[in-house]
């Protein structure tokens, strides 16, 4: 079997060499050199394989692929059973995607928990569900595409398109002037806010922008762009700055409803990886 030496910087700065097979896959999928090479940085780290899932479905539904860290601290990629229908090179697109996932993760970027403190009110049942769905909303809307911004360049360094997925998306939905989940003014500059952090300098951008103004909603691509902008500016590096940032974006995003406190930080073990969680409470305020 042919070896390459290869050589990179684990967390501590401290660089080591690891001899890796050099026709690496992952879920059938031969990976280029660069994706192969981060995929051993990954294994190196968390000291096990990558393991592979097709599932069913994921939550929310909507996604492709998702990267975990199970209970014994190995990295698991799950895709949808679905997606093996896709073309080879947009599955390798995504495992690479899901592979810098599982590298913030090991580099201290952590899980997310919310909550919403109501004061004095005790919430019933259908203020819990809205806390689900406000907290799942950060997660995928506000948070997400604050860690696409951080490892997107290096991705497209590599020859990969990450923004793809998303421009598509778009492609199609201004195709068939399709405004599902754009209904409310949060909704659309949620989306532009999105589409500002990941699509990069691609002609789709300015589309968007055109597609914003025919449908009469300047007023949100603009508060979208300027929401985007408190992340383009503080360009965050490290897991501290980037929970700081998403704090600011929830509460422009919540204008005048809500104060978030300073982030709560917790390390729990999976195995031998230590993984951070930031317990966020969200106040609404009186
Ligand atoms: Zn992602």
């Amino acid at each position: 079997m042919i070896v390459a030496l290869l050589a990179f910087s684990v967390a501590a700065g401290v660089v080591v060499s690891v001899s890796l097979p050099a026709d690496r896959t992952l879920f059938s999928v031969p990976l280029r050199g660069s994706a192969s090479h981060l995929l051993a940085e990954i294994e190196d780290r968390y000291g096990a394989r990558v393991q592979e899932a097709w599932v069913d479905t994921l939550t929310p539904s909507n996604r492709l692929a998702e990267a975990d860290v199970l209970a014994d601290g190995s990295p698991i990629i799950r895709v949808v059973r679905s997606f093996s229908k896709q073309t080879p090179a947009s599955l390798e697109e995504t495992l690479v995607h899901e592979l810098f996932h599982l590298r913030l993760i090991a580099d201290g970027f952590p899980a997310l928990d919310l909550s919403i403190d109501y004061g004095s009110v005790v919430p019933d049942a259908h203020m819990r569900r809205v806390n689900e769905q406000v907290t799942r909303t950060i997660q995928v809307s506000l948070w997400d595409p604050i860690l696409h911004f951080i490892f997107y360049p290096e991705m497209r360094g590599m020859g990969f398109d990450p923004s793809f997925v998303n421009t598509e998306e778009f492609l199609t939905r201004r195709r068939k002037n399709d405004l599902s989940g754009l209904e409310t003014h949060t909704d659309q500059l949620q989306y532009y806010y999105n589409a500002a952090l990941e699509f990069g300098d691609r002609a789709e951008a300015a589309l968007l922008s055109q597609w914003y103004k025919e449908r009469g909603w300047a007023a949100s691509a603009e508060e979208g762009a300027a929401i985007a902008r408190l992340v383009t500016s503080a360009h965050p590096t490290s897991p501290h700055d980037a929970v700081e940032v998403l704090a600011r974006v929830v509460e422009r995003v919540n204008t005048g409803k809500v104060n978030c406190d300073p982030a709560r930080w917790q390390q729990v073990r999976r195995g031998r990886m230590p993984i951070q969680v930031a317990h966020i409470t969200m106040r609404i305020r009186p």
